[in-house]
């Protein structure tokens, strides 16, 4: 039987080719726009028009292919990065969902996929019908991209810290800065026809509020559930 995999796979997970072990870790580059940087990851935000706000964080240090090759230390920073960006993409897309794929089945070295879910989605309600780019995807306008990637590099400026008992919570404040941000644009996610599987009271919906089911409202409790296995 023949393998479907790479015939330089041994290199690829060696790192002898790895193209993520080359980069220069600049802000732009074909793939898109970094949006975050610590020690040891890069978040870009990509070109390629697969979702509004996908990006990818990727650890930067010596080559890495699985989570569990990171020491402790190195593995909590690499996950507080993920999460990091994940909030802000969150705060400033305010997705229905997000999604995060750790694969490197092409690319074997760590990293991971924040895929934001929208009412308007390839799949709803499975996992995100993700593929190889192979450079002749559509591409994001590249104003809208710049300056969706300048509001995202300020709201991870900006400290995310608990604030004091009595005073506005970091929700409200996070709220109010990523309206600051949107400067009147509307928030992709808000749209006001939310209907998720078997839903009977479209209550949330007709609120014109987020797409996010309320707690306790019927909506992905209501939904069938589904045998197939995530990827
Ligand atoms: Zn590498």
């Amino acid at each position: 039987m023949t393998s479907g995999w790479p015939p330089d796979w041994a290199d690829r997970i060696s790192g002898a080719s790895c193209e993520m072990c080359r980069s220069e870790r600049k802000d732009e580059d074909q793939y898109g726009i970094r949006i975050h940087a610590t020690e040891h990851t890069d978040a870009v935000l990509q070109r390629a028009a697969i979702q509004p706000g996908y990006t990818l964080v990727i650890w930067r240090g010596r080559h890495v292919v699985e989570p569990f090759e990171l020491t402790d230390a190195e593995a909590s920073a690499y996950w507080r990065d993920v999460l990091t960006v994940a909030r802000a993409l969150n705060d400033f897309y305010q997705p229905l969902k997000m999604n995060y794929e750790t694969l490197g089945n092409t690319v074997p070295h760590l990293h991971t996929h924040l895929l934001p879910r929208y009412v308007e989605d390839p799949a709803p309600g499975r996992p995100f019908p993700l593929l190889p780019q192979n450079g002749s995807e559509a591409i994001t306008d590249s104003n809208r991209l710049a300056e969706d990637a300048a509001a995202l590099r300020t709201l991870l400026s900006w400290p995310n810290t608990p604030l004091p008992a009595g005073t506005l919570s970091s929700h409200t404040v996070r709220v109010f800065r990523v309206s600051f941000l949107h400067q009147g644009r509307p928030l992709r996610g808000r749209l006001p026809a939310v209907s998720w599987p078997g839903q009977r009271d479209a209550g949330h919906a007709a609120s014109g509020r987020s797409g996010r089911p309320r707690p306790g409202q019927t909506g992905r409790q209501a939904a069938p559930r589904r045998m197939r296995s995530p990827r």
